[in-house]
């Protein structure tokens, strides 16, 4: 089953460039935070994370949080939270049914808050690791609590708790996947490593063809194609850095092996270029 994909750019922070990929430049570059509105012709809109949103600036105000702000310097606006983008185009954020949360990095849950009446899906093994989290914990976890719904596991759904489906031959090496709607049309794949249980989603778009929204599993689309690891000290804030390892390895063979699948890292400039291009709002 075909979705519609537009992506949002919900702002950037400045970061090395040398930090993320090998052969990088000592340079800030801006790493911009994507997220995904998803619309399925059957179960109406989602979302795949929500980037970031202006509390983004509250919840790093006070210590140890504000270590958070310091290490990465954020830049958005009132206007770019996802919330801002659907109502500037006439979508109210209440028909949001679902949020697909990758990952709980503070970039990828800035506008959880947002959307109070949405069904949020994660893996459980996501959420277990940050769970009750604050203070040194949390930020070590590039976790902020303040950014969580007071009902999260209210409106949780654990996606790792149902079996996965046998993926293709054609996504090699990966193997299996999570089918949210038992239709094929959200398929979401463990890319543990980054972040424990982060997963990237499967989706074929109505115009422009197969996506791989794989979140930080790459930083940028030159790391995965080139396969090029982090710096080593960039590489101390994953969690599982042989996972992260083995998932970068994957995704390169993926790219070699299927080169009509677009796989779009969530911070990546060419990502961010999508956005204003093909993946923009179209009618
Ligand atoms: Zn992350």
């Amino acid at each position: 089953m075909n979705v519609k994909l537009t992506l949002l750019d919900t702002g950037y922070c400045r970061q090395l460039e040398l930090f993320s990929r090998k052969g990088g430049r000592l340079k800030n570059v801006p790493f911009h935070a994507i997220a995904g509105l998803i619309e399925h012709p059957v179960h109406g809109r989602f979302l795949f994370d929500t980037g970031y949103s202006t509390r983004f600036f509250e919840a790093t105000r006070a210590f140890p949080y504000s270590v958070y702000g310091k290490l990465t310097p954020v830049v958005t606006e009132e206007g770019q939270s996802v919330r801002a983008q659907l109502e500037a185009q006439r979508i109210a954020p209440d028909s949001i049914k679902g949020i697909l949360i990758s990952h709980f990095h503070a970039d990828h849950i800035g506008g959880l808050r947002d959307f109070p009446q949405a069904q949020l899906y994660c893996f459980e093994q996501a959420y277990a690791h940050i769970r009750g989290k604050t203070g040194i914990a949390a930020l070590r976890e590039g976790y902020l609590p303040d950014l969580m719904p007071d009902d999260f596991e209210e409106r949780v759904t654990f996606v790792d708790r149902t079996s996965p489906a046998p993926l293709p031959k054609a996504y090699h090496p990966y193997i299996e996947a999570y089918d949210l709607f038992g239709d094929q049309s959200l398929r979401l794949v463990d890319l543990n490593g980054h972040a424990r249980g982060q997963f990237g989603v499967l989706l074929r778009d109505e115009v422009h063809g197969e996506v791989f929204l794989c979140a930080d599993a790459a930083w940028s689309s030159v790391a995965y194609r080139e396969h090029l690891l982090p710096h080593p000290f960039a590489r101390l804030i994953m969690t599982d850095q042989k996972a992260y390892r083995e998932n970068l390895h994957k995704l390169h063979q993926l790219s070699r092996n299927q080169s009509d699948l677009r796989i779009l890292p969530t911070h990546c400039e060419e990502v961010w270029q999508a956005c204003k291009g093909e993946f923009s709002w179209r009618s």
